[in-house]
């Protein structure tokens, strides 16, 4: 047995129902006085009671998905004119991105509270889009010191963003089982990702405030990103990565489209991953088992729906054979990356 694993230093507290006591706590913790609290005008009304316990300087809302350039100039000016000491981010993960940004450059912590399954907050990737092309990268200043999950803050998801969602966070898991760094830590960390995932998105998708239902899907998701991000991006994120910046496409859904190929694809020369992932879903077969949760869930199931255009595939085929990663289990050519996305666009059967 030959691996290096590494733990990101991080806090994370689960405090349903209690999150304004519990962010005002981590920021006591560490030593801030002086708090630029990032949330997006559709997330303010979840922040506002959080706000009310903690020193706010500076309320930022300008938040855009894929985090453009200069929405993160404008934070980071924000941050700076402000005086802030540390940055507070409550809602979804391009919220965590701009407070990622800001990290990046000026070095201030983050507490993360998360409003949707994306998981952001438990990795060290940040990420910024210029002239449609998103640019990622790991630094340590961007991991967030702490988390706060509060399922409470979830209950308003729209069911349809719920879903998408949760299954971004199963892809985080399904990728850590051959991502470029996988080791039997990440392995084992999204194999009881998924088992959970499986068990709270059917009651998620039940819609209503099934709170035990939010925190096992939540408890999933940071599981999710915890193996992910020492796992790194397998196949399934590199196209979803060069997907969204191309075409500005709606992340969530787009992982949620895209995970059943790429699992059809590598799953026959992965066979350990494969009898992980069929054992945590309970299914005979990895491939069966996601099919038949999908199912349940009424998931996205097209990237045609998602707003792609047909023309895209050939353009974006060549740019994600350059990022496939060495190590991919099913080694890929240009003709099957263009069969994969020409499936995934039409919502054809995953083979
Ligand atoms: P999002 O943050 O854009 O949120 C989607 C929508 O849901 C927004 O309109 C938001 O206002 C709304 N919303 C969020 N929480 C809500 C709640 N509790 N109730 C009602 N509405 C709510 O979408 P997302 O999928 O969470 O995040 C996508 C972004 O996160 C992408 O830019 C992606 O690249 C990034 N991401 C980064 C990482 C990483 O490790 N760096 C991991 C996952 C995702």
């Amino acid at each position: 047995m030959r691996f290096v694993h590494e733990t990101l230093p991080q806090r994370v507290r689960f405090a349903t129902g209690e999150s304004a006591r519990a962010v005002a706590e981590e920021v006591e913790h560490l030593g801030a006085r002086r708090v630029m609290l990032i949330a997006s005008k559709d997330e303010a009304a979840l922040a506002g009671p959080i706000a009310s316990l903690l020193p706010v300087v500076r309320r930022h809302d300008e938040v855009v998905m894929h985090v453009p350039v200069e929405i993160a100039r404008r934070a980071r000016r924000a941050a700076a004119d402000c005086e802030a000491d540390i940055l507070v981010s409550v809602g979804g993960g391009s919220t965590t991105g701009l407070a990622k940004a800001v990290a990046m450059t000026t070095g201030l912590p983050i507490v993360a509270v998360p409003t949707t399954y994306a998981g952001s907050e438990a990795t060290n990737v940040w990420g910024l889009t210029e002239e449609s092309v998103k640019r990622t990268g790991a630094d340590p200043k961007v991991l967030p010191r702490s988390i706060v999950y509060d399922a409470g803050l979830l209950t308003g998801l729209p069911t349809m963003m719920a879903v998408a969602s949760g299954l971004n966070a199963m892809a985080h898991c399904i990728d850590s089982m051959w991502g470029p760094r996988a080791d039997p830590l990440d392995q084992v960390l999204a194999g009881e990702g998924i088992r959970r995932l499986a068990l709270g998105l059917p009651r998620v998708k039940q819609g209503g405030p099934d709170i035990g239902g939010i925190e096992e899907t939540l408890y999933g998701a940071y599981l999710a990103a915890v193996s992910f991000a020492s796992a790194g991006s397998g196949l399934h994120h590199r196209i979803c990565h060069v997907l969204g910046g191309m075409f500005d496409l709606p992340h969530a859904q787009t992982h949620a489209v895209v995970l059943p190929y790429v699992l059809a694809f590598n799953a026959p020369n992965a066979p350990e991953a494969e009898r992980r992932i069929a054992e945590a879903l309970d299914a005979s077969s990895a491939t069966a088992g996601l099919a038949a949760l999908r199912a349940t869930l009424d998931a996205p199931n097209s990237l045609k729906a998602c707003g792609m255009p047909e023309e895209g595939i050939t353009k974006a085929a060549g740019r994600i054979l350059e990022a496939v990663p060495a190590n991919n289990p099913t080694p890929a050519t240009e003709d099957d990356i263009v069969r994969l996305l020409k499936a995934a666009w039409e919502g054809s059967e995953p083979s």
